[in-house]
């Protein structure tokens, strides 16, 4: 449920709304389609020491995680990251032009946790030639078996990280490394079937382990745990959150960390649902964290986590804008267009707050959401409710960085347009992610007996959708105004200028020429656009041609705001039914084709403003100091290290793993 959107992944020139910075330099480095940068971590300095000691801990614990996401990605990523970085660091002709695209190919890796596209999921080739690279290898004395190399230099081998393609045995097909040696997709789907616990608090059954084939080809897990699976980082992760522990600020937090190292200790699944029951009691510490095997995208079959970590801060100024959409959540719910059978009844424990990432790892870096929603258990998430949290000082890198780049120029149909979205387009920005975290993922219910897995793998796309519009129809709704969030009741026709600009328009800069959209955000907002534009037969929003180029129009925001409305209670219905066919009809003709012309135009004006459409980020670096007894006495925070330095460091302090695991 994670991973809200780039809402505003090209976003343009800042409002007011947050403080200026002059000396700061948010942009680090660019290669390919990927741009790093750098964030900030405003109001660190009101933390205490006990609480700068506690974020130090657990970024330690984020940090040391790092090999588990590469291994977990492709079983090739460690010997291919190593390797590398051996020549990278001992070759002795830097200016050599087959080095240059060696470094060009390492920064790629790492920015995607190893060889694949971290979002089209597609491997990428080297461009310095093989029998360079062998040269370099011996000259550096790094050995480095040929089947590596084969993953790396031939297209066909390992070619998507996660296959999606139906028909397809999506386990055999797929690169990630999430089920051992010759495991098929049918044999997984029995395992898992055989074990799936229907009690009412289930355990959720594969979610930390792999499933691999003993020497009787039978299925076997093999659990993710100290003295288990990736043993050695998660003994590192352990001790730093044993660290930790003495510095928790709530009874809640304490036991939440207790919990969190049991579970790495033992694997064992209760332990994990009481770390998150104990997790999102945890209201009311300052600081707060992510840690270990989370969001299931990347398993093909949607069961196993991958490894990720988030530590941060509340903001406190800022929550008071989630806390007021909190607590309005039944309000919303009631008003919503959704069908009234529906409708939950009674929604309880939408907590929401504003959060300061302090530290990004594993799956969560570089690149990374800019809004999560957790846990992922429904039946926790119904008994206990759910944490939601914005990142803004993430999205206001983002912002900050795009400055004065060209994008709302070139893609904005006008100057009316221009100027609304630079005065709303980050509070819309911000006011959306809040409503899809806080309440649209939360809102609805399913009829009886109808599971979140009935719609297969359409399942995320949709709940994207479904979350999307809620928020969507809201943003329009004069009840922000009334709540004091929104100024006036012009400033949402910001974020819908952006949303269908996006959705149908220049979110395909992502896409390479030719390619379908895979990814369920994307699909879920050109779903949404496309499914609009042709739902709009009095002309409400229309693609219009202005001097050979096209633009979003919208002639009649409250109309689109119906149209979003009728969507919305259709995909509610889908939801709460269970409609596997219909979702299928709608994200087959709206979310994955793209129109080829469009495409085209879209990627031509794109390029020549030089941009790049994916970020990622560099972390700060903290250092305790420490009096005559070992005891912290105060964490500095720093802005100055760049991205190959960073990488370097981690690779080499905190890359505990084996080559194969
Ligand atoms: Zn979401």
């Amino acid at each position: 449920m994670k991973k809200s959107v780039l809402f505003f992944f090209a976003a343009v020139a800042m409002v007011g709304c947050h403080k200026q910075e002059q000396s700061f330099s948010y942009n680090v480095d660019k290669f390919y389609d990927l741009e790093v940068l750098r964030y900030q971590v405003p109001d660190y300095d009101s933390l205490s020491v006990q609480q700068k000691s506690l974020l130090y801990y657990l970024s330690e614990a984020a940090l040391w995680g790092r090999d588990i996401v590469y291994d977990q990605n492709c079983r090739y990523n460690l010997r291919i990251r190593r390797a590398l970085e051996q020549v990278y660091c001992h070759y002795a002709d830097k200016q050599d032009p087959q080095f240059v695209l060696l470094e060009k190919y390492l920064k790629r890796v790492w920015f995607s946790n190893g060889i694949h596209h971290h979002y089209s999921e597609d491997k990428f080739l080297p461009e310095f030639d093989r029998q360079w690279f062998d040269k370099a290898l011996t000259e550096c004395g790094v050995s480095l078996d040929e089947e590596v190399k084969d993953v790396m230099f031939v297209p066909s081998l390992m070619a998507k990280r996660m296959c999606q393609t139906d028909g397809m045995d999506l386990i055999l097909n797929s690169a990630g490394n999430y089920y051992g040696d010759g495991v098929t997709q049918a044999e997984a789907e029995q395992w898992y079937a055989e074990h799936k616990d229907d009690s009412a608090e289930p355990l959720w059954i594969g979610l930390n382990s792999r499933l691999v084939k003993d020497e009787q080809g039978e299925i076997q897990e093999n659990v993710y745990k100290v003295g288990g699976l990736y043993s050695a980082a998660l003994e590192k992760v352990v001790e730093n959150l044993k660290k930790a522990l003495p510095y928790a600020e709530t009874e809640e937090q304490r036991v939440a960390i207790e919990k969190m190292i049991a579970y790495n200790e033992t694997g064992d699944l209760e332990l994990f649902n009481e770390y998150c029951i104990a997790w999102v009691r945890d209201l009311n510490s300052r600081v707060d964290y992510v840690n270990g095997f989370t969001e299931t995208y990347s398993d093909p079959l949607g069961i196993t986590g991958t490894w990720e970590s988030l530590v941060n801060f509340k903001d406190i100024e800022a929550t008071k804008r989630t806390k007021t959409i909190s607590e309005n959540a039944q309000w919303f719910e009631n008003h919503s267009t959704t069908d009234p059978k529906y409708k939950k009844e009674e929604v309880k424990g939408v907590s929401a707050k504003v959060i300061t990432a302090a530290m990004l790892g594993g799956d969560c870096y570089p690149a990374t959401p800019i809004g999560i929603n957790l846990p992922n258990a429904n039946w926790i998430r119904k008994e206990y409710g759910s944490k939601s949290v914005t990142i803004d000082n993430l999205a206001h890198a983002y912002s900050e960085a795009a400055k004065g780049n060209g994008f709302d120029q070139e893609f904005m149909i006008d100057d009316d347009i221009r100027r609304l979205y630079e005065q709303y387009g980050v509070l819309c920005g911000d006011l959306h992610t809040d409503l899809h975290e806080c309440v649209g993922h939360g809102s609805g219910k399913l009829m009886p007996g109808v599971s979140k897995d009935d719609l297969k793998e359409h399942g995320s796309t949709i709940e994207e959708t479904r979350a999307d519009l809620f928020g969507l129809y809201y943003l329009a709704d004069p009840k922000l105004v009334e709540l004091g969030l929104m100024p006036n009741q012009d400033a949402y026709k910001a974020g819908y200028y952006q949303q269908m600009m996006n959705g149908a328009m220049t979110q395909l800069v992502r896409i390479e020429p030719g390619k379908d959209i895979e990814e369920a955000h994307m699909r879920n907002r050109q779903l949404i656009a496309n499914w609009v534009l042709e739902h709009a037969t009095n002309s409400e929003v229309a693609i219009v041609e202005k001097d050979g180029k096209h633009y979003m129009q919208i002639n009649d925001y409250e109309g689109l705001r119906r149209l979003y409305g009728e969507l919305l209670r259709e995909i509610q219905r889908i939801t709460s039914e269970g409609d596997y066919e219909a979702a299928k009809q709608l994200v087959e003709t709206y979310a994955v084709k793209v129109n080829q012309d469009l495409h085209k135009e879209i990627l031509a004006r794109y390029q020549k403003l030089n941009l790049a459409p994916y970020k990622g980020f560099v972390n700060p670096v903290y250092t305790p100091a420490y009096d005559g007894e070992g005891k912290i006495t105060d964490v500095s925070i720093s802005y100055s290290e760049g991205y190959v330095e960073q990488h370097l460091r981690y690779s080499q302090c905190y890359s505990p793993l084996p080559d194969i695991n």
